[in-house]
């Protein structure tokens, strides 16, 4: 299985902190059938910077070291932006990466509680230049919960979406469940990966997410995944199904 989002790298935002972190997150990522893992340290996010030159080396130090302690786990290199006006011009100046480098796909993550205004021109202005936007964890941000519409609009728009393991586990609450569901059942999700921080609070919960997956849709789900994350790595073109709007729950009994 192939995991693409996790904060694998060492001391360099608020997921491993030592490289001995590292190797404990690896470790445990093998455990549940992972064995590529794609680094993305977080940029911009108000907090951390970490340009694609300070990324590529950091992720052969931690390929090294994995290799040493006989882990057999592929690091490749990534990173999580959050939104701004500059993106393009900054992956011009060399300081994006997009996923596994080479692919044209490339995360995007919103600010936890809105959707900025100029996301769709963004977007739209991403794509002339070829790259794909992936919107990291939708179903945790409460404006696209308030308003799935803007999630619809920007998938019909080419955007591909990236949902959070620990997520459809449960563990952010039976609120944010129900929407990955929803987004799922709508094709408004393309993938599904850890957004590992630790091996305590944030693991990887991909083997539980996968069964529960499996358990409600069926092994065809877990194939349209990790078929996805394949694909994603060798810069190809995904699984995309006609996204679907989600139907606001009616409150029954209410005139
Ligand atoms: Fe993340």
């Amino acid at each position: 299985m192939i995991d693409i989002h996790s904060h694998i790298l060492p001391g360099v935002d608020d997921g491993a902190r030592t490289m001995q972190d590292s190797v404990d997150m690896a470790k445990q990522a093998v455990s549940e059938g992972v064995h590529t893992i794609i680094a993305t340290p977080h940029h911009m996010n108000g907090k951390y910077e970490n340009v694609k030159s300070d990324i590529l080396p950091l992720v052969n130090e931690v390929n090294d070291v994995l290799k040493k302690e006989h882990i057999d786990l592929a690091v490749l290199p990534g990173q999580e932006c959050r939104i701004y006006g500059e993106m393009i011009e900054d992956y011009h100046n060399g300081k994006l990466l997009t996923l596994n480098k080479y692919s044209a796909y490339i995360f995007v993550e919103f600010p936890s509680s809105s959707v900025p205004r100029y996301a769709d021109r963004l977007f739209y202005e991403m794509q002339n230049e070829g790259l794909i936007p992936v919107i990291v964890h939708p179903e945790r941000n409460s404006e696209l919960i308030e308003r799935p519409d803007k999630l619809y609009n920007l998938v019909k728009n080419g955007a591909a979406t990236q949902l959070t393991a620990s997520s459809l586990t449960g563990y952010f609450g039976k609120n944010i469940q129900k929407f990955s569901q929803q987004l799922i059942e709508a094709n408004l999700t393309h993938f599904i990966a850890s957004d590992a921080h630790n091996i305590h609070n944030r693991s990887f919960k991909m083997e539980e997410a996968m069964d529960t997956l499996e358990k409600k849709y069926g092994i065809d789900m877990i194939y349209y995944f990790t078929e996805n994350a394949e694909l994603l790595i060798e810069g190809k073109n995904i699984y995309k199904e006609i996204p679907e709007k989600i139907k606001k729950r009616k409150f029954l009994g209410i005139f």
